[in-house]
């Protein structure tokens, strides 16, 4: 076996049906009494039944999370936690809105509860991404990470099953670039393949029924695995294009990432042979970047760039920005093989064998 390090973070977690119900005491073993709660806009009901949970401990509710948390709606964020006095923040839903918590933490250095409500797995992660000016910007920094993950399948029964399917590849995406990271270990290799495989047994279950409980359960913990993997090792090609094209294309991000990742796996596939045997493996299939094309097909999914507004002109400015400064990849990034990987993912082509 190689040498290598391992970073595991402190984090704390409650899993399974109905642990919401422990958020109040959550809140109380933090010390908090002053909790603020996060959401994205429209999530009004199922929001405002668990912030009455914290009974007096609750401050208010801020319900105007979006998408790559833009830098003013941080500030906004920011400033009414402190208009009232809030001692704790709790993010409750996807990566958008734990991203606001972690933006909150990150200057005021306020504790985050995260209950997560989609699959995208950013509660696990030192990990925000902000954007400015069009241009997403991110930071890793340990201040962000909640102190606590309240992980309740119960809250995910109301996500829609596209929805559901599209975070759930962008967890799955999460543990194919852990596998073959340049930092990778084998600890989080084996929480990335657990990862894979967890999701696409689950997924399948989600989008048949999205309110089979147990289906949600195993999701939400290969989601947990998907995030853990993805927490401590670098990015590679696949997180870089996503990047380019939610920022500078405001292409919605988990459909990019599902729509993108058969093509990265495919670009990367002969430079990690090891890491593409267990993605094959967790996958139940015979070649990674075609299994997890095969595994999207059969969730109904979108397959095409073209058809979640990337404008064809934009491919080539897309594959310039992800080549000038590219994250570490097995295969070397270069300009043509990616504007060819780009094209494929634009026209929804089935990686060839
Ligand atoms: P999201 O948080 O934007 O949510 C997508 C939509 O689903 C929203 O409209 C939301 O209101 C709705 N929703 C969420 N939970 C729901 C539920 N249970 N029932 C019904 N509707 C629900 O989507 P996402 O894919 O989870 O997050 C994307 C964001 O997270 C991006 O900005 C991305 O950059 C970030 N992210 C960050 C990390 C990290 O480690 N920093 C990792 C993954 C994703």
């Amino acid at each position: 076996m190689n040498p290598f390090t391992y970073t595991g973070l402190p984090m704390r977690v409650v899993f399974g049906a109905g642990s919401i119900s422990q958020l109040a005491a959550e809140v109380e073993r933090l010390g908090a009494k002053r909790a603020l709660v996060l959401s994205t806009p429209g999530r009004g009901d199922s929001v405002r039944k668990v912030a009455e949970s914290l009974g007096a401990s609750l401050a208010g509710i801020y319900d105007k999370a979006v998408m790559h948390v833009p830098v003013e709606v941080a500030e906004d964020a920011r400033r009414v936690a402190a208009e009232l006095g809030a001692d704790c923040c709790i993010s409750v839903g996807g990566g958008s809105t734990t991203g606001l918590g972690k933006a909150v933490a990150l200057t005021s250095g306020l504790p985050i509860i995260a209950v997560p409500t989609t699959y995208s797995g950013s509660e696990m992660t030192t990990i925000l991404g902000m954007t400015e000016g069009g241009m997403k910007k991110t930071l890793r920094d340990v201040r962000v990470l909640p102190r606590t993950v309240i992980y309740d399948p119960a809250l995910t029964l109301g996500l829609p099953a596209a929805i559901s399917a599209a975070s759930g590849m962008n967890a799955i995406a999460h543990c194919v670039e852990a596998l073959y990271a340049a930092d990778g270990n084998p600890i989080n290799s084996l929480q990335a393949e657990e990862g894979i495989r967890a999701l696409a047994a689950a997924l399948p279950r989600v989008v048949k029924d999205p309110a089979d409980m147990d289906a949600r359960s195993d999701a939400l913990y290969g989601a947990w695995l998907a995030g853990v993997s993805f927490a401590t090792t670098g990015m590679g090609l696949h997180h870089k294009l996503c990047h380019v094209l939610g920022g500078t294309f405001s292409l919605p991000h988990a459909e990019t990432h599902s729509i993108v990742l058969p093509h990265a796996a495919r670009y990367n596939r002969d430079a990690a042979p090891a890491a593409m045997a267990r993605i094959a493996r967790a996958l139940g299939a015979a070649d990674a970047p075609q299994g997890l094309y095969d595994l999207e097909a059969r969730l109904g999914m979108e397959l095409r760039l073209s058809a979640i507004g990337m404008p064809r002109e934009g491919l080539e400015l897309a594959a310039r920005i992800a080549t000038e400064s590219p994250y570490p990849n097995p295969r070397k990034v270069e300009h043509a093989g990616v504007l060819s990987l780009l094209n494929d993912a634009f026209e929804g082509r089935r990686p060839a064998a």
